[in-house]
């Protein structure tokens, strides 16, 4: 990855295309480049749908090669949700196409000088920007559909749908996944937002022609990808709940252990939690027919395989495997145990493209509000419909929880720094509440996975009802995550590395015999650090201070059933995250 696609769509004349050397962000991948080039470029003080904004799409330090598990891709931006720094990371085919393309990041700057929607089309012989209004207030499917039409159906998408086009801060941007399917998401922050505001609809991929990027030592990095993967299928999540229940395997665990958000955050376990979890989901899938509950990857390389497909009554496509956090947040956080329609509102979200977790957890306000009941799935499917179709209400919801906890009044809203919170709760796992608190992010659950050691007995155990510990682990685990997102690496691969030492060393080796440099733990270390600086600084010149770093009161007041809990970790420990 050679280089770099910026498109400048304040250009005369129209949006103006330049390929250009890498420069000051040689090296760089995944959030490591999305971090860098917004903190060197965008102004911290700038309005997040202004021309001073950018969007930075970049695919990991190993996408493009045939290293498993590489083909995230990171999106960055100043975030229209939380006014600091964003990066949003997804699967799907992109990042693996670009990759070969040898193309490091695509930055859409400025603004268009009219109204008008614009399609991109990258492949082989470069880049070109056409007009194409005609794809005003697509969904995410229709576009793809239209985009295979005509660029031939090999081709892969990056797009936005209506809520992006209407830049709702709840909107994400969809990748499409080895179907062609734009079911995975760059979800949180309201990046979808910022690449409507750029003008941006889709940018079309086609990577025909492009082998693989090859590694600087071939054969170390075959060696080590070999172990890699036997670590990776050898251990019991990666290697078994995963690929056999995909995320949704995590319901009745965090059901159990009392931290699963219920009914707007108001008790940890769900009495309908066994109705809609990975074990019911599966046997729904295998009744079904077609591939049954068979798991799969969301990019070529993947080996976990957390993905899957979900049929309708009549066997028909519907939507992916409804992923953990989507099925808790417009399930049991809204009081909703219907597989059948979270499934629904799962394909609405994905078409519309918008935030599962953020939209969730709204519809978890409005119904606190009295909005709709808790429990009513249908009142929660027209709700997400009036965020599709862009009414004054859907514009409130479109805009999240902090947003519509304003309008309707209420105090109970699970945010941090504007963003919502996801599916586990910062008082029954409190390592994730001090993640949720303190992440450059806003409330941001992959961060700092501290389920990992509160939960799940994954690279130690700290009690996750007690406040020590909670601090160091939530440190350590934010500084590898900044780590493995600029690699390209799914985060799922972090179960296996914190287990097993070999398969982190096999991690380090392949990551080193594919970029020519010798990798330890001290260098991995060294560049979450980094990154996690970068963004610390990017946030404090735009306004945030320790202040910022905090839970909302009523987690520190309010008990949690079952155990009867608050949030105990101190504001003093919270400002000793970043103290490395
Ligand atoms: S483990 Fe799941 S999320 Fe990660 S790359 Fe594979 S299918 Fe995608």
């Amino acid at each position: 990855m050679d280089k770099i696609l910026r498109i400048n769509m304040s250009a005369e004349g129209g949006p103006e295309i330049k390929t250009e050397p890498l420069g000051d962000y040689a090296g760089l991948g995944g959030r490591a480049m999305t971090s860098g080039v917004v903190a060197k470029e965008v102004p911290p003080s700038c309005h997040p749908l202004s021309e001073d904004n950018k969007l930075v799409i970049a695919p990991g330090m190993l996408s493009g090669s045939v290293a498993a598990m590489s083909g995230r891709i990171s999106v960055g931006c100043k975030s229209p949700l939380t006014g600091g720094i964003k990066e949003s990371n997804s699967g799907g085919q992109p990042s693996q196409m670009l990759g070969r393309l040898g193309y490091a990041a695509i930055i859409l700057e400025g603004k268009p000088k009219k109204k008008a929607l614009y399609k991109v089309f990258i492949n082989k012989d470069g880049a070109t920007i056409q007009e194409d209004n005609s794809l005003c207030m697509l969904g995410n499917y229709d576009t793809v559909d239209k985009m295979k039409a005509e660029y031939g159906d090999k081709v892969h998408c990056i797009s936005i749908g209506p809520a992006g086009e209407m830049k709702m801060a709840a909107a994400s941007i969809a990748f499409t996944d080895m179907e062609q399917r734009p079911t995975r998401h760059a979800g949180r922050g309201g990046v979808g937002a910022v690449m409507g505001a750029k003008g941006v609809k889709v940018i079309v991929i086609d990577d025909a022609g492009c082998a693989a990027r090859t590694p600087a030592d071939p054969d170390k990095f075959k060696a080590a990808n070999k172990e890699f993967v036997a670590g990776l299928r050898k251990h019991p999540v990666t290697g078994e709940g995963l690929p056999a229940y995909g995320t949704n395997v995590l319901t009745n665990v965090i059901n159990e252990a009392g931290g699963y958000p219920t009914r707007n955050f108001s008790t940890g376990q769900f009495e309908g939690a066994s109705k809609i979890s990975g074990e019911t989901q599966a046997e729904l899938e295998n009744a079904r027919g077609g591939e049954g509950s068979a798991t799969h990857g969301c990019h070529r390389g993947c080996v976990i395989r957390c993905s899957g497909t979900f049929y309708d009554k009549n066997g028909n496509f519907l939507s992916k495997q409804v992923e953990y956090e989507t099925m808790w947040s417009h399930g049991g956080n809204c009081g909703i145990d219907d597989l059948d329609a979270l499934a629904q509102i799962d394909r609405l979200d994905d078409d519309f493209g918008l935030d599962t977790i953020e939209m969730g957890a709204t519809i978890g306000v409005a119904m606190e509000a009295g909005v709709a009941e808790f429990g009513d799935a249908q009142a929660a499917i027209n709700l997400v419909k009036e965020v599709g179709q862009g009414t004054p209400l859907g514009r409130i919801l479109g805009s999240g929880a902090a947003v519509t906890g304003k309008a309707y009044g209420i105090e109970r809203v699970p945010v941090v720094k504007g963003q919502a919170m996801p599916a586990y709760d910062p008082r029954a796992v409190q390592g994730q509440g001090v993640t949720y608190a303190t992440t450059t992010m806003g409330a941001d659950h992959t961060a700092g996975y501290a389920v990992t050691a509160n939960i799940l007995g994954v690279g130690g155990t700290v009690d996750p009802l007690k406040p020590e510990g909670q601090v160091e682990l939530s440190r350590n685990l934010q500084v590898a995550t900044a780590a493995i997102d600029s690699t390209g690496m799914c985060v799922f691969i972090a179960f296996a590395i914190l287990d097993q030492p070999e398969t982190f060393q096999a991690l380090l080796d392949l990551t080193g015999a594919f970029l020519g440099q010798d990798m330890t733990a001290d260098s991995v270390t060294a560049l979450g650090q980094q990154v996690l600086s970068q963004e610390r600084e990017f946030n404090a010149k735009a306004g945030f201070t320790k202040e910022d770093d905090r839970l909302p009161d009523y987690f520190k007041t309010e008990k949690l059933a079952p155990h009867d809990v608050t949030f105990a970790v101190s504001d003093e420990e919270l400002d000793q995250v970043f103290n490395f």
